[in-house]
């Protein structure tokens, strides 16, 4: 390894970049982090998860959405909400993470590289410094690329960032819109139709598919779409989009979308959320002896190697799950094992949040899995409204089901809709993880009044239903 500059480089500082640089460090090793933005953090700090996800909290606390149902369907915090008011919170927030990521990576020895990197050999990276320096030629033992991805765009759609824009714009947005129309209902369409619904606009979903986010299970997808139709929301399923055009008409433009169905949808912005491509077209995966996939994505085995061993990837450029969370672990593992490092974790029951208003959150199988690998579970319910805590804070939506094997009793998925559906889906995480039985959330005290207690009721109407 003496005769490489560094140990380790890593390409790209969002979550599975920035873990897998200060493993490295941890483990004693030259370790370097290059990023082309002015900034560390990724997507996830600087336009994916932390931005939407400040941005949705804002919306939910001025619009007055979780006390609606207390103070009457008209009660807000603040009328007239700008899209200022909600920067304000968001931009507040971003430069924190940003803060506590740069400091972790430094207080760690990792080399902090401003520059963009680009393949010479599976060895060697080419350094475009930021700064217009000039070039570096840079040698590393290992490299892990950890690039992640860009919001997907079609050439022959007119985007200009204000009327027609993608996710990575949507903090640049000078205005909220009256009408918004959402072109792709994947978890961020969903996301941010649902964010924008809460503020009072009038927002259409449109779909090729027949149902929202089909990998979630249908009972809790039933209860989002009437929660989001509830919300005046119109959602277009089954519909192909044939053209976006924009009709300029100074302050008062449109967008209208052709349907392939004939159906035409005319609102002031829209949305274009169809996924997201693999940020490897400027690398020059060839030098290093890779190519990526015709969506830009890498392929890596087990331990997040690529075809050439020394030349590792991890996050949202090896493709699914595509999760901030799961993006850190990715990055860590990598590391390890670049060095020899055992290193455990248990992929198979990382919880999936979608924060969609109503938030949903999951962990294990879901009832159509379950059904369709012939499995004998039975299902407990609990709702937020039937238990204390739901009524004090004002949720009477929420809904948590367990999922049993009906023999050994064994939990096999947790599927939780409601206020702190994320949060509390690690309960029965962790229960899992340790191969716990429905008898566990029986023979438990929990605080009171928790809407952990969901828990405890679900679990009592499951073994209720065992007796018939
Ligand atoms: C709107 C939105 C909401 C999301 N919400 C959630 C959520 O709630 N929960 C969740 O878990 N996940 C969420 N995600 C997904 C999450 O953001 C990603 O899973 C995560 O950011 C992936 O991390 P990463 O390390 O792969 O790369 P990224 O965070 O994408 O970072 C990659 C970095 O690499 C840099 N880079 C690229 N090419 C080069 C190069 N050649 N040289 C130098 N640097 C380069 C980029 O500038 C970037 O900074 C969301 C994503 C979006 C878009």
């Amino acid at each position: 390894m003496a005769d490489y500059d560094y140990d380790m480089l890593v390409i790209g500082s969002g979550p599975a970049g920035q873990r897998a640089a200060i493993r490295a460090a941890k483990l004693g090793k030259r370790s370097g982090l290059i990023e082309r933005k002015a900034v560390v953090g990724g997507i996830c700090i600087n336009l994916g998860t932390i931005p939407s996800k400040t941005l949705r909290e804002a919306v939910i606390y001025l619009s007055g959405y979780r006390l609606r149902s207390i103070y009457g369907e008209s009660y807000t915090v603040k009328q007239n909400i700008t899209m200022d008011d909600l920067l304000f919170r968001t931009d507040y927030v971003v430069r924190h993470e940003i803060d506590v990521t740069r400091h972790q990576v430094q207080r760690n020895g990792v080399e902090l590289i401003n520059a963009e990197a680009s393949f010479v050999d599976p060895h060697t990276l080419r350094l475009a410094m930021v700064d217009h320096s000039g070039e570096r030629i840079a040698t590393a033992a290992n490299i892990l690329i950890a690039v992640g991805t860009e919001a997907t765009r079609d050439p022959k759609i007119p985007f200009d960032g204000q009327n027609v824009f993608v996710s990575d714009d949507v903090l640049s947005l000078k205005k909220l819109p009256r009408t918004l129309a959402v072109i792709g209902a994947g978890v961020i369409g969903c996301e941010y139709a649902s964010i924008f619904a809460t503020l009072g606009v009038r927002v259409t979903l449109i779909d090729r598919a027949h149902r929202l986010l089909p990998f979630v299970d249908a009972e809790v997808i039933e209860a989002l779409d009437y929660h989001l139709r509830e919300s005046r929301m119109t959602l277009r399923f089954g519909e192909t989009v044939s053209g976006v055009e924009l009709v300029p008409n100074g302050a008062d433009s449109r967008v209208k979308i052709h349907l392939a169905s004939g159906k035409e949808i005319v609102a002031e912005k829209a949305l274009y959320s169809i996924g997201r491509t693999g940020a490897t077209a400027r690398l020059n995966l060839a030098a290093a002896g890779l190519k990526a996939d015709d969506r830009g994505r890498i392929k890596v085995n087990e331990h997040f190697q690529t075809e050439v061993p020394n030349v590792y990837a991890a996050g949202d450029v090896i493709g699914f799950p595509s999760l901030a969370s799961t993006s850190l672990e990715q990055g860590r593992l990598a590391a390890c094992y670049a060095f020899g490092i055992e290193a455990k974790s248990t992929p198979e029951l990382f919880p999936y949040g979608i924060y969609t208003i109503p938030e949903i959150s999951y962990v294990g199988k879901n009832e159509e899995e379950l059904t369709a690998a012939n499995v004998p579970y039975e299902s407990g319910k609990a709702s937020y409204r039937e238990i204390a805590r739901g009524q004090i804070i004002g949720d009477n939506i929420g809904m948590l089901k367990l999922l049993f094997h009906r023999e050994t009793r064994e939990i096999l998925g947790v599927h939780i809709i409601g206020e702190s559906a994320s949060e509390l889906v690690h309960i029965g995480q962790a229960v899992m993880s340790l191969n716990g039985t429905i008898d566990y959330f029986v023979n438990t005290v929990f605080n009171y009044p928790t809407l952990a207690e969901c828990y405890k009721n679900a679990a009592l109407d499951g073994v209720n239903r065992l007796c018939g």
